[in-house]
């Protein structure tokens, strides 16, 4: 690890001041994805502005047909607060299945968005609720938000604030989790919205997250497991590792889908 300065921001202003006046500076949430990237020398900020604990960044709040979360709500929070069961059960049961214990009591759902790696549950949530993400100067749509692998839309010094996700009229989250870490080697989360249906995939894409618009449109005649069944994912534009080839992936991306499929079928 290279050497850095630790600061515990006691306000979000404080915060935002310090990371303006200094671009090699970085926040620190979790600290579950930037505290390992250090330890390995992958990045060498010139301090680490703790946001953790800011009550800025707290609170669940579910108003005129919004769940609103506070950046620095740590995903055990998430899984086990009643107003996100009641409003969002999906994202609740999305947060439970998120690493381990320990990842869960630590990382938060500002830190993973920001992150946006290309194996996390969040921003497939995010993506099929069409939620907005509200920094320190903006509210971003999820559509602009993430803009290919680790890559958001964020500006340098630019915070999550909350992330307000729309209710749905039923969700449903299923992924292949990969046995170690838990990231998804493949998931998908669909949204029945006023809009129509929302199906997003994480896990697999080449570039991220991203919406499958066969399975949006299949489904839109009805939620059933048999709609997804039918389909099939080209592999082209999906990512490919030591743990699968593309081929095996895009197989993966359909077998979670037909179980999300069949999940949300089952609660209408
Ligand atoms: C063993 C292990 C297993 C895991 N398994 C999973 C899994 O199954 N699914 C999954 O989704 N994730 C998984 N994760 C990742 C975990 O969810 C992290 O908590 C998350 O990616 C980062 O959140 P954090 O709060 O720890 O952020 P940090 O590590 O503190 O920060 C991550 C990045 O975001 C930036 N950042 C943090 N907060 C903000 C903010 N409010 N505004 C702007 N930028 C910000 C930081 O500067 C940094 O660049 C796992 C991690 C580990 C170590």
């Amino acid at each position: 690890m290279y050497s850095f300065q630790y600061r515990k921001a006691k306000s979000l202003a404080e915060a935002g001041e310090v990371l303006a006046k200094d671009d090699e500076a970085k926040p620190l949430s979790g600290g579950m994805t930037l505290i390992p990237t250090l330890k390995q020398r992958l990045a060498q900020p010139t301090q680490l502005v703790d946001i953790a604990g800011l009550p800025e960044l707290a609170g669940i709040d579910n108003k005129n047909g919004v769940l609103t979360i506070g950046a620095a709500t740590r995903h055990a929070d998430v899984a086990t607060s009643k107003a996100v069961q009641d409003a969002i059960p999906a994202l609740a049961c999305l947060a439970a299945g998120i690493g381990d214990p320990q990842v869960r009591n630590r990382g938060t759902l500002g830190g993973s968005v920001a992150n946006n790696d290309p194996a996390a549950d969040y921003p497939a949530a995010v993506l099929a609720l069409n939620a907005k993400v509200i920094t320190t100067k903006r509210e971003i749509a999820a559509a602009d938000f993430f803009q290919g692998m680790f890559t958001t839309a964020l500006e340098p010094g630019e915070l999550i604030v909350k992330i307000a996700f729309p209710l749905p009229k039923a969700a449903a989250y299923c992924k292949f989790p990969h046995p170690a870490s838990g990231y998804a080697m493949a998931g998908v989360f669909i949204a029945q919205t006023g809009d129509g249906v929302r199906v997003a995939v994480t896990g697999a894409g080449a570039s991220g997250v991203f919406r499958w618009a066969e399975a949006e449109q299949a489904l839109a005649k009805g939620i059933s497991a048999a709609a997804i069944e039918k389909l099939t994912l080209a592999a082209d534009d999906i990512n490919e590792d030591i743990h699968g080839t593309r081929e095996y992936r895009a197989q993966l991306v359909k077998v979670v889908a037909t179980r999300a499929a069949a999940a949300l079928s089952g609660k209408k």
